[in-house]
């Protein structure tokens, strides 16, 4: 007889806080550092299999392998733009795809990383929400798209640990709708006895669930990203339905309640489309919106996607968008444009191949400091 006692999947390793891990050692009947060995094995060096752990006893690997699971994300494909940009596309176990994208660009070497296969959350502009919400992603696969890639990065030869630098969790998905998988995920990343990311690195995007705006700056010190995009209430319901349930004025006095360290803005991420959101006026609006918040304005240009009516915009017409919020004392870039022969840029990682494919789509940014 298995000596299963219950239907509920095994306890994926991975996914466990460092006192949940040394819960079960303890239980098992190990000594306290062997918990300790195990973390670093999980979260250190990213283990894929406890074969990999070479120094915990056979007989404690064999118990933990028939009492848990450690979940496999595998590298499926991966895609190198000219710019550096590098796509991967991760197989789930149960056969579904997410993406994470490499930005590498002088001594920062940034992940964009994906909290969902799918986004429920439908803004127009956007690929991902073409394919609706499949599901949540685990924290283990949250964590193993940014352990995959050190490990690959590093076997390319980018030197130390940690090659990763920074984290944007603007992939696939709406973070805030899977909020204790993503917090526990940061737990782990920020540990220091994994790979010890500081918290002002990593950079986490809602398009605007007012409520966890709230939780996230209660629990968190990690920095937040808003997708803005518009200029009005009925400009932004149209792009974003999120803005019926938390309209721009709950959504701007979420920013302004947001607890900001010394120094720290909060990033709004204003996709430009032509002859939608792009005009002076818009600009005008926006900084009249951004008063009184230490804000950083990301001006991205659109990537157009096939099936979706929106256009780019010229880049003069971003200059000037951009100059009349400088001219507002606002802070302001024109975000640059990566990957895209890969179809890797900000916002879009197209569908390739047949449409039958789970949804490839992702959003990708650079870091934001
Ligand atoms: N769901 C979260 C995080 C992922 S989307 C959010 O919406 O914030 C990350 C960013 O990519 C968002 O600011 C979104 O507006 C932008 N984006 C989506 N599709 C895009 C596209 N095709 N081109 C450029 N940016 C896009
Ligand atoms: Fe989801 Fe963000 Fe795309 Fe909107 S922009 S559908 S929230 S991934």
């Amino acid at each position: 007889m298995l000596p299963e006692t219950s239907q509920t999947p095994p306890t994926d390793l991975r996914g466990l806080s460092r006192d949940q891990l040394s819960a079960l050692v303890a239980r098992l009947g190990e000594k306290p550092f062997r918990a300790r060995q195990l973390f670093a094995w999980l979260h250190g060096r990213g283990a894929r299999s406890l074969d990999e752990m070479t120094d915990l006893s056979r007989a404690l690997r064999e118990r933990l392998a028939s009492e848990t699971h450690l979940t496999t994300l595998a590298i499926d494909e991966t895609q190198l733009s000219n710019d550096g940009t590098r796509k991967f596309r991760f197989r789930t176990e149960d056969s579904h795809f997410v993406e994470a994208v490499f930005l590498p660009e002088d001594d920062r070497r940034t992940l964009c990383v994906s909290t969902q296969v799918g986004c429920p959350m439908g803004c127009a502009f956007c690929r991902t929400a073409r394919s609706g919400l499949t599901r949540n992603l685990t924290t283990s696969e949250i964590l193993a798209q940014v352990y995959e890639v050190n490990r690959a990065i590093a076997a390319l030869g980018v030197e130390g640990k940690r090659p990763l630098t920074n984290l944007v969790f603007m992939g696939m998905g709406e973070p805030f709708l899977n909020f204790d998988n993503l917090l526990a995920a940061l737990a782990l990343l920020q540990d220091d006895a994994g790979l010890n990311f500081s918290r002002r690195h990593i950079t986490v995007s809602t398009s605007g669930i007012v409520p966890m705006i709230e939780r996230f700056g209660a629990l968190t010190e990690n920095k937040l990203a808003v997708s803005l995009n518009a200029s009005s209430d009925a400009q932004r319901e149209a792009l974003m339905p999120v803005n019926r349930r938390y309209p721009l004025a709950e959504l701007l006095a979420a920013c302004r309640r947001f607890p900001l360290r010394q120094g720290r803005r909060i990033t709004f991420e204003y996709v430009l489309l032509d002859e939608i959101n792009d005009s002076m006026d818009d600009a005008r609006r926006v900084a009249r919106l951004l008063r009184g918040i230490e804000a950083k304005v990301n001006l991205i240009p659109y990537n157009e996607s096939p099936g979706l009516p929106f256009r780019s915009v010229p880049i003069e017409r971003a200059e000037r968008f951009r100059d009349l919020l400088l001219g507002q004392g606002l802070v302001a870039v024109i975000r640059k444009n990566r990957g895209r022969d890969i179809l890797a840029a900000c916002g879009q990682l197209a569908a390739k191949g047949s449409e039958g494919l789970s949804s490839t789509s992702s959003v990708v940014e650079d870091d934001l400091d």
